[in-house]
């Protein structure tokens, strides 16, 4: 979704009015749908199954698919947009040809729900505020407009922490890769749960700093209150996740 999004960006437009001049459905964009991903692949000229691979996919009430992993709605984040500043910031270094919301791409894990650091920087995500009117909720390139003119005071003031146990754990489910033998047999949703009602029985020392897995403590413009208090602009993957 995030590649059909930019793509928009790219051609000085937003999500739905590109699917409508194109004749694209665009709930059929937001569900992964195979044959919109085919025709988005063919107007961009990039190669379909890289595009398919790295799809979201809807595969049924309240659940979707990536790479085959099935992911509930519990899980992901659906409504809102969370986005690295580092990594952001390094995407626009790297394309200093596209505008800046088309130039950063969405990563799978910025997807996940439990996830509030970034694996490869080890700062905050950054919670884009919710779209009042909804009509640009999924509009990946739309949101990161928003995000765009406080990724370099949201870097720069960012302190590093930790990856928490949660989070790593979350993070290897969606590579793929064995983390726990008693948990991985379950769906992620159920493994998240299991992990965070253990985590809350319990008691934690006083003098001790909630994990990050369990941290509300997300990035916020300078000068803001609240990161759900800053107005959303008009608008003009743990790998790479394009699709997204
Ligand atoms: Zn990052």
């Amino acid at each position: 979704m995030s590649f059909a999004s930019r793509l928009a960006a790219r051609n000085g437009t937003n999500l739905r009015s590109f699917c409508i001049d194109h004749f694209l459905p665009f709930q059929g964009v937001v569900d992964g749908d195979e044959e919109t991903l085919r025709r988005v692949a063919a107007l961009a000229r990039v190669d379909t199954e890289a595009l398919w691979n790295t799809a979201l996919v809807k595969a049924g009430q309240l659940r979707w698919t990536y790479r085959g992993i099935e992911l509930h709605r519990t899980v992901l984040r659906r409504e809102r947009i969370a986005l690295c500043p580092a990594c952001s910031l390094a995407d626009i270094e790297a394309n200093p040809g596209l505008r800046p919301n088309a130039a950063i791409h969405g990563r799978a894990a910025w997807l996940l729900d439990p996830l509030h650091t970034c694996p490869l920087h080890g700062i905050p995500l950054f919670l884009v505020p919710k779209d009042p009117t909804s009509r640009r909720t999924h509009d990946f390139a739309h949101h990161a407009s928003v995000a765009v003119p406080s990724l370099a005071h949201l870097a720069a003031s960012s302190v590093p922490r930790d990856l928490g146990s949660l989070e790593i754990y979350a993070l290897s489910r969606l590579a793929g890769t064995a983390a726990s033998p008693l948990l991985d047999p379950m769906p992620l949703a159920a493994a998240v749960s299991q992990r965070r009602t253990a985590a809350a029985s319990k008691p934690s020392p006083p003098d001790r700093t909630p994990s990050a897995a369990c941290s509300t403590s997300w990035s916020k413009p300078k000068g803001r209150a609240s990161a759900t208090t800053v107005p959303a602009q008009p608008s003009a993957d743990c790998s790479r996740s394009s699709a997204q």
